[in-house]
């Protein structure tokens, strides 16, 4: 039985205090005790100390959006793995399609990251996705094996234990659009095929395969339903207390 886990990714927004109270909140209606799923935010940089301490006692757990391949070093303007595991984050989000598409991110840097970012102690949320055109054009399949191949080379079957995979259809993400559950589950369906077949099947029945995608309180319930499908990474959805609690209740009560 796969848990289910929702994260929040905050993406470049908030305050300081704007995400400290939204930190507090969340913890506040979540409670101190077992949630039954597993619940993450991932805010900006400048922010993860703060909301790492404003969840202290909460078992919402914290995750930065990226890192770089690289250990510490001469990389102005980057930051390192361990220093996100320094600072107390369990997760890093890699290759969201808005690193993908605005900062050029390919699948080889993506891999690069992931190795670096395993090595350093970060359990990974390894984004991938189509883009609308290509959904158009029947390549769903053929974009997501490509992604999934160029973005673990190198990741081994032990590795993949501290991997989560977000399928995330970029024409899905910040439109109000979602994914009908028959379009989530049969894109997640191929996901966990393709760990079968590429990994095992141990791996593939127990790898969590989240959602990403105009995730909210109103479709949440159909989606996190589906057999294939377990949790949510969600983006705007996340900003807001009242918005992000019913999707984690969601999956509480989803089979
Ligand atoms: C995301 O950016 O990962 C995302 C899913 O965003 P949204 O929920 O806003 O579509």
């Amino acid at each position: 039985m796969r848990r289910k886990f929702v994260a929040g990714n905050w993406k470049m927004n908030t305050t300081r205090q704007v995400g400290v109270d939204l930190a507090k909140g969340l913890a506040a209606a979540l409670g101190t005790g077992d949630l039954g799923v597993d619940v993450a935010v991932c805010p900006p940089f400048p922010y993860l100390e703060a909301v790492k301490s404003a969840v202290a006692g909460s078992a919402i757990t914290v995750g930065a959006q990226n890192c770089y391949f690289e250990k510490p070093g001469a990389f102005t303007g980057e930051v390192a793995a361990p220093m996100l595991v320094d600072i107390g984050c369990t997760w890093v989000i890699l290759g969201h399609s808005e690193r993908r598409a605005i900062l050029g991110e390919t699948d080889a840097v993506i891999a690069k990251k992931t190795a670096t970012a395993l090595s350093a102690g970060l359990k990974v949320i390894l984004c991938v996705g189509e883009q609308l055109s290509e959904r158009q054009a029947n390549q769903t399949e053929a974009v997501l094996n490509t992604q999934m191949s160029g973005s673990l080379a190198g990741i081994t079957a032990e590795q993949m234990a501290n991997i989560v995979i977000a399928y995330e259809p970029v024409w899905a993400i910040g439109t109000g659009v979602t994914a009908t559950n028959e379009q989530a589950q049969a894109a997640h369906a191929y996901l966990r095929g393709w760990l079968a077949k590429h990994y095992n099947p141990q791996v593939a029945e127990v790898m969590r395969i989240q959602y990403g995608g105009s995730v909210k309180a109103s479709n949440a319930d159909g989606l996190l339903s589906q057999p294939d499908v377990d949790g949510a990474l969600v983006g705007g959805a996340s900003l807001k207390v009242d918005d992000f609690v019913p999707i984690v209740q969601a999956a509480r009560k989803s089979k």
